[in-house]
């Protein structure tokens, strides 16, 4: 199957692209390079013995799309492109609603125009908001509290609307909990521009002696140490969550939705112990104030996956930190320039 991977040189594109040809799946990359380098793509040709096709264009970019798409005769499209990062959405957010939008609006135009219907999209658990009570099932009530979460949101009731008025298109939501990791052989990896705002890229960067501390926000959360609690999630048992998407539901008509988590909350303390372990560093850590807009507890009930797509996030968090240090260590400095 040839599928157009949009936002393909990106961390969780690149992992899934990998995946992807392992299953006997022919990925299309389009990027833009926004947040990526293109010597991700000779890293995907070691890895898997064959260079995907890739294209550099924005998604905003609908007669280049169009082109691409009839040129390469794509069959569905994963949708990964996108801007992803909560602060800088609060101060950009007419530049997150365009990209992730408005974007993601041309991009269906254009599929609409070339007569593709099978489309996975990358949404996040941020759509569960403040969740009342943790496990989260794919039926609890949606909210967003920042533009990043709002934008993802839109785009998932844009794409419902879509879907009700063109009941013969197969729509996939997939709501990714918190993606970790990376590739096994440390090639392929999450590399963040700038300070991290996540978790693990941040206590990488320390245990690779980039940072000097971690600054762990809050522990007075009703949490069973006090900081806060996610359901992290290997970013390969992640990719192989699109596979599945795609050969379980890709061709079926209608909207479907699914948490992609592994249905184990773990806190930040957690995480750093299990990071000191697989690295044998020591992560120097300061309990500093709760960040604003943070939630105490995020965990998926993951059944419906289980259930649905016959697929289950199974590697386990020294799995997730073992590969994360591996890349790390192979890697300091994240991917090199062309
Ligand atoms: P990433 O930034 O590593 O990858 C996104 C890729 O999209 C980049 O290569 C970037 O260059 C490209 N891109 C951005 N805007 C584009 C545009 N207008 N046209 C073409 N290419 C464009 O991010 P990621 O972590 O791999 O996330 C992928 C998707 O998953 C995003 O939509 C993100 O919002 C979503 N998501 C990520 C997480 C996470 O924690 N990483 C969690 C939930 C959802
Ligand atoms: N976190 C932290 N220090 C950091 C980054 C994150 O203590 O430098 C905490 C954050 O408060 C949350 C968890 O780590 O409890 C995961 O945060 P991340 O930003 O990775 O993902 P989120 O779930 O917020 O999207």
């Amino acid at each position: 199957m040839k599928v157009l991977v949009t936002g393909g040189m990106g961390y969780i594109g690149s992992h899934t692209c990998v995946q992807m040809i392992e299953a006997g799946m022919t990925p299309i990359i389009f990027d833009n390079l926004y947040n990526s380098k293109a010597t991700v793509l000779p890293r995907l040709e070691n890895l898997t013995g064959a260079a995907p096709k890739f294209v550099q264009g924005d998604i905003r970019d609908k007669a280049l799309l169009v082109e691409t798409m009839r040129e390469h005769a794509i069959e569905a499209v994963i949708h990964f492109a996108g801007l992803k990062a909560v602060g800088e959405s609060v101060q950009k957010p007419l530049e997150y609603y365009d990209n992730n939008v408005n974007g993601t609006l041309v991009l269906v135009d254009a599929m609409r125009e070339v007569g593709i219907k099978s489309l996975v999209f990358s949404s996040s658990a941020t759509v569960y908001g403040d969740p009342a009570s943790v496990p989260i099932l794919e039926s609890f009530p949606t909210s967003a509290t920042n533009p990043y979460g709002r934008s993802k949101l839109m785009v998932e009731e844009c794409l419902t609307d879509f879907q009700t008025a063109n009941p013969d298109w197969s729509i996939t939501l997939l709501r990714y909990f918190n993606p970790v990791g990376s590739h096994p052989s440390g090639d392929l990896g999450e590399d963040p521009q700038g300070i991290p705002n996540n978790l693990m890229p941040f206590i990488s960067q320390v245990a690779v002696g980039r940072r000097e501390h971690l600054s762990v926000f809050g522990s007075d959360y009703p949490t069973h140490d006090g900081t806060g609690v996610r359901d992290y999630i290997h970013v390969m048992d992640l990719a192989d969550g699109h596979i599945a998407a795609l050969n379980k539901v890709g061709n079926k008509s209608g909207l479907h939705i699914y948490n992609l988590g592994t249905g184990n909350g773990l806190s930040v303390l957690d995480m750093v112990k299990a990071f000191e372990a697989a690295s044998d560093k020591e992560i120097p850590y300061q309990l500093v104030d709760r960040r604003q807009g943070d939630i105490a507890e995020c965990w998926a009930d993951p059944s419906k996956a289980r259930k649905e797509l016959e697929w289950s996030a199974d590697r386990t968090v020294d799995e997730m930190t073992r590969d994360t240090w591996n890349w790390q260590s192979k890697n300091p400095q994240g991917y090199p320039d062309l």
